[in-house]
């Protein structure tokens, strides 16, 4: 059988090397294999929940992430993408889902409650938002994706699905398809921030973004965290912690350059310039194409406006049908 597979991203600004190693890459690879049918969505409708106010901040990223898509070799041929506020289906069985769920269940959910408490919402919550991992329901079982790559901390909201996928099939009858996640490898944890706190986040201003400039690339890795004690070149330097390091080990493909590098340094006599300007031709060596790629690809955006259209309503097509087999099976589809 053939895997259905649905991800994607919010439209809240450019994709960085965060996303790249944490999910970007590992699209590239499943689009490769023809047992997988991919859909990739653009979340606008999810990133207006806490962006009703600023719209313009989701839709002029949509087609940034777009281009980041393409430039890293995503293929429109392979991939059906789609941006989700397209796809009135999509709301449609979320009205459906909403009432299988109870605010007291939502309200419980881990990562939803951290959310709320890291956005300050306080009495305040939109209700699109609290309702979000519902509306993730829709977009997972309107396509019956039976993967879904996730993060971790994205795993509540997996189990909200599945949970709904139940009650659903339960209550009516067996139309939805239950999803898998996907996770990680546990030794992929999270790509950290150039500042060395936490990870890379579009929100926390520490990130090197795909569409980056060589100069801001180099520009970022030479204000990288690297061993606050590591004062002079002699100084025996640490390693461990050390972000030009930790990204070495990522990105870099001549490990015993770097073993060497990391004995190096612990001994002392390697300055933190020296492993930085190896780092950014590392970090160029991966990005430069992709930058020359998504350059031309900007060059013709209605052309990439068009391949979210055409996957939009091949997507449409898809979620249309199971709305219909939704309705069916409550005992609502009455004109068909
Ligand atoms: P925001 O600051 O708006 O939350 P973000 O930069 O943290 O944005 P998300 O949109 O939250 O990015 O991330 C989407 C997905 O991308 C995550 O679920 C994860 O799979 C992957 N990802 C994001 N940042 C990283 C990272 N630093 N390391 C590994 N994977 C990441
Ligand atoms: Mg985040």
């Amino acid at each position: 059988m053939k895997n259905i597979i649905l991800t994607g991203d919010r439209p809240t600004g450019q994709l960085h090397l965060g996303h790249y190693v944490g999910s970007l890459k590992n699209r590239l690879m499943m689009q490769d294999d023809p047992n997988n049918k991919l859909y990739i969505m653009v979340a606008d409708m999810q990133a207006l929940t806490d962006n009703a106010k600023n719209p313009e901040k989701v839709s002029s990223n949509i087609l940034q992430v777009a281009l980041d898509y393409l430039a890293i070799g995503l293929d429109p041929e392979k991939i059906t993408f789609l941006i989700q506020s397209q796809i009135p289906e999509l709301a449609e069985l979320t009205m459906y889902y909403m009432n299988l769920v109870s605010v007291g269940r939502l309200r419980r959910n881990p990562t939803v409650k951290a959310e709320i408490e890291q956005k300050k919402f306080g009495e305040s919550i939109p209700t699109g938002f609290f309702v979000y991992p519902i509306s993730q329901a829709s977009d997972i079982t309107a396509f019956k994706a039976n993967l879904v790559p996730v993060g971790e901390d994205q795993k509540p909201m997996l189990e909200q699905t599945q949970e709904i996928v139940h009650s659903f099939n339960h209550t009516y009858s067996e139309v939805l398809v239950e999803p898998k996640g996907v996770f990680p490898a546990k030794n992929m944890g999270r790509l950290p921030g150039i500042d060395g706190n936490g990870k890379m986040s579009k929100s926390l201003g520490n990130g090197i973004y795909l569409a980056d400039s060589a100069e801001t690339v180099a520009k970022k890795v030479m204000s990288m965290y690297t061993d606050p004690n590591h004062i002079h070149v002699e100084d025996p330097g640490q390693v461990e912690g050390n972000m030009v390091f930790t990204y070495l080990d990522v990105f870099g493909t001549d490990k015993e350059k770097i073993e060497e590098l990391k004995e190096h340094y612990r001994r002392g006599g390697l300055g933190d310039v020296k492993i930085k300007r190896y780092l950014i031709e590392v970090l160029e060596a991966e990005l430069g194409p992709i930058r020359t790629r998504r350059e031309e690809f900007a060059k013709d955006p209605a052309e990439v406006m068009n391949i979210l259209q055409k996957g939009s309503q091949e997507a449409q097509k898809v979620a249309a049908n199971t709305l219909l087999e939704v309705k069916k099976a409550m005992g609502i589809a009455y004109f068909s």
